[in-house]
């Protein structure tokens, strides 16, 4: 069993995606265990994809990630890490898979709707930034 981290940018709550998005990654069999929408200050942007400091998209992205509610949720199951991405499809829209996430609703290589963690350690990471243990859920 695997635990991963999901957000619905702002852009997916902006546009009234949050339940789109929510029924795709049911149907696909992972497990919701903790939910909420908050809004990110700049600040805490900046902290949660930390990793990308030096990219030339840093300063863009988050203010993009700070401009509206966001929706994060902890999703688990078997493989979660990667069937999630798998759903949520390419960074880049255009490239990414039909029927995927991003390729179905993203506007924009920035704007592309939803994260996924990319791998356990950063999973771990980015649900700690989120959640402490009593929101989370367990089935
Ligand atoms: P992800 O793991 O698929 O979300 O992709 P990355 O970790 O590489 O990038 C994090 C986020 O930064 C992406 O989801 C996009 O929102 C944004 N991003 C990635 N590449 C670019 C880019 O070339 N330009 C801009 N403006 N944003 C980007």
């Amino acid at each position: 069993m695997e635990r991963t981290l999901s957000i619905i940018k702002p852009d997916g709550v902006g546009r009234g995606l949050i339940g789109d998005v929510v029924k795709r990654l049911e149907a696909s069999g992972l497990t919701i265990l903790a939910m909420k929408m908050i809004h990110m200050t700049k600040t805490q942007a900046q902290g949660f994809y930390a990793v990308h400091r030096e990219r030339p998209f840093f300063d863009s992205l988050t203010d993009f990630m700070s401009s509206g509610p966001a929706v994060v949720m902890v999703l688990e199951g078997e493989n979660a890490i990667a069937r999630y991405r798998e759903l949520m499809g390419a960074t880049n829209y255009k490239e990414a898979a039909e029927g995927t996430i991003r390729r179905d609703f993203a506007t924009d290589i920035e704007k592309n709707v939803v994260h996924g963690s990319d791998a356990p350690e950063t999973a771990a990471f980015e649900i700690s930034y989120f959640f402490n243990a009593f929101e989370i859920n367990p089935r």
